[in-house]
């Protein structure tokens, strides 16, 4: 996981990725990326708080979630 820091010039409502909460940007967002440099969305300030550790927790846990659902739309049961 690595975090992509960038300088905005204005400021908007955005939905953190990590919370699904919206919050207002201020100068600078800060972009949550994989180690592939995958953008996944932006990170509000207080994700950043928790800390590096916790943002990881939580975006392994979301991204271990999406696989499940993936799994379950495309896997077929085995036992009927
Ligand atoms: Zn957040």
């Amino acid at each position: 996981m690595q975090l992509q820091i960038e300088c905005s010039s204005y400021s908007e409502y955005c939905l953190c990725y990590l919370c699904q909460q919206y919050f207002q940007r201020k100068e600078v967002s800060v972009i949550l990326c994989d180690d592939q440099g995958k953008n996944y969305g932006e990170v509000c300030t207080h994700c950043i708080a928790k800390g590096y550790t916790w943002m990881q927790n939580q975006f392994q846990q979301l991204n271990y979630q999406i696989k499940l659902s993936i799994n379950r739309e495309t896997n077929k049961p085995i036992k009927v």
